[in-house]
């Protein structure tokens, strides 16, 4: 039981009206935060624009002492700061920008009581002498943003997070809050046993975000420059707009800037390769200017708080359904209208791939990446409602169609396209491996002058004829999505083989259906679903 003299809800609601403006709490917020005014852990899971800061400011203020935040980027952690000073807050950020001076004020003002919330990275509590300095102080609590960060099998790992277990043996009396936009059941095992937060209270939110129109476009041909151009297109369709336009590299990301801005658009290249004053300036000037563009990779994002952002388009697909739910999620804050536009195609696939390939990880952690990876591209190629799909990954089983999105205002037809599949497969086992998609195509129909003489004698040579090229590459492309079909991603001109074992063989014995969209040319497709 709780004394008398503790902060309440009703406290909690009379700050959050007179400091933020806000009529009241909204979802899960006052669980949350009288969760943590009880002295509890907590671990929250809320989607982008859920108002997860505010679930910690509220009782570190409340609370005696100071409220300690580690967050993961100094971009974050500024803007966080400079809203809660102008809004009256005493609060101060530590990071590796802030000068000696500044400094022995800041941990002067924390000992004399004058602070609520102090941030500080990971990589500064790390170092030890902090974490001496905050044992002599009061602590309120300690929330950890973006606290995904800490789990190998999240889309974000941070090896400095690991070390926030420590907070647990260093601060036993301190409730910890750990909060974030993206968690599968995985993930949040992690955060609860990396972080030590075995006696916390979970609280998960819904990740419906019935503002957003979800739709997914596959790439007409692996061409940058057709790529580039339906970008263009689907812009300045949207001409007057603000949105974000995501690039899978730098070089990506700085080409289809300039292509944006020769074609009349406001568009403002931003990606690691840039210096943070350079960053933060186009930052500004994207927060500041109506109608601008970010042509951005992955550097940008985390924390942005830019309410108007009408559309997010990605160029490039995301490596994960997590991270496109939380890039997409950048779109809309403010309740209204949003699009999150994706484009993809088979040679994204291989690239993700390799990208992970080369990336230093245990196998075991690849591994899931992959399947992260290929999920999302499941998704992207599927026909089931885009957002139902994201949320139901996200443990949401009982979530419904949206009735926005792509696949719900125009239910594709489905072709059922498993005894071609059967084709495509048994082709690629006989083959050993041996070709790239082109090639596999050119067997499958029989029509190729580069024909081997062993190859003649497959059985599967000449096998789908009466299925025409395209329409080969639309099957071959929709296995390789599903995973069936594997491009070896350590090869400059990919060579297909063949999936996960158990599931090509349920496809062999017709005990998984295989669907595509497009009715493949020449082809009398048999059984339609979805909608006549
Ligand atoms: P998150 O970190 O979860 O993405 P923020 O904490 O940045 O979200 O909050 C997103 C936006 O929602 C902010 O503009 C914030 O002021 C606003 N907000 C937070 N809580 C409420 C509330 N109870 N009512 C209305 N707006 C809120
Ligand atoms: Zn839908």
């Amino acid at each position: 039981s709780r004394p008398a003299q503790d902060p309440t809800l009703d406290d909690a609601r009379s700050l959050l009206s007179r400091v933020w403006g806000h009529a009241d709490f909204r979802g899960l917020q006052s669980q949350v935060v009288d969760e943590i005014l009880a002295g509890r852990d907590v671990l929250a899971v809320l989607p982008t624009g859920g108002g997860k800061s505010v679930c910690y400011q509220i009782p570190a203020i409340l609370r005696p002492g100071l409220g300690l935040v580690v967050s993961p980027l100094i971009a974050l952690m500024t803007d966080q700061v400079e809203a809660l000073k102008q809004q009256g807050v005493a609060a101060a950020r530590l990071d590796s920008g802030v000068s000696l001076d500044e400094r022995s004020a800041i941990w002067a003002a924390a000992r004399s009581g004058d602070l609520d919330l102090l941030y500080v990275s990971p990589e500064g509590l790390a170092a030890g002498a902090m974490m001496d300095r905050l044992a002599e102080l009061p602590l309120s609590l300690i929330a950890i943003d973006e606290a995904h960060c800490v789990s190998q099998w999240g889309h974000d790992f941070r090896p400095d997070y690991r070390n926030l277990g420590l907070l647990a043996e260093r601060f036993p009396n301190v409730p910890r809050i750990a909060v974030t936009a993206t968690a599968d059941a995985r993930t949040r095992d992690d955060i609860l046993r990396s972080l030590r937060l075995e006696q916390a209270k979970v609280f998960v939110d819904s990740f419906a975000r019935p503002n957003l129109q979800l739709s997914a476009e596959r790439k007409e041909s692996a061409s940058r420059a057709k790529t580039d151009a339906r970008v263009i297109e689907l812009v300045r369709e949207r001409r007057g707009k603000s949105g974000v336009v995501y690039c899978g590299s730098r070089d990506g990301c700085d080409r289809v800037a300039q292509a944006l801005r020769d074609a009349g658009t406001n568009a403002i290249a931003y990606h690691a390769g840039m210096d943070t004053k350079e960053r933060d300036r186009r930052l500004e000037r994207f927060l500041a200017e109506d109608g601008a563009v970010m042509v951005a990779t992955i550097a940008f994002g985390m924390g942005v708080d830019k309410a108007d952002v009408r559309f997010v388009i990605h160029a490039d697909p995301p490596g994960s359904l997590e991270a496109y739910w939380q890039e997409i999620g950048r779109g809309g804050r403010d309740g209204e209208p949003a699009e999150g536009i994706t484009l993809y195609g088979p040679s994204d696939i291989a690239w993700t791939l390799r990208r992970l390939d080369s990336r230093p990880m245990a196998e075991e952690v690849k591994q899931v990446q992959v399947r992260k990876a290929r999920q999302l591209f499941a998704m992207l190629d599927g026909a089931v409602c885009r957002a139902q799909a994201v949320r139901r990954y996200f443990g949401e089983t009982e979530a419904q169609p949206c009735g926005v999105c792509d696949i719900c205002g125009d239910p594709p037809l489905l072709y059922d396209a498993t005894v071609p599949a059967q084709k495509a497969l048994a082709a690629v086992q006989r083959l050993g491996g041996r070709f790239g998609r082109g090639r596999i195509v050119d067997h499958l129909t029989g029509r190729t002058k580069a024909v081997q003489p062993w190859e003649q004698q497959l059985s599967t040579w000449g096998i789908g004829a009466d299925i025409s090229p395209n329409g080969w590459r639309d099957i071959v492309d929709h296995l390789l999505f599903e995973g069936l079909l594997v491009e070896d991603p350590n090869d400059g001109k990919p060579l297909v083989g063949l999936g996960d074992g158990e599931a090509v063989r349920a496809v062999y014995k017709a005990e998984r259906k295989i669907e595509v969209r497009r009715v493949p040319a020449g082809y009398d497709a048999g059984t339609r679903s979805g909608n006549p």
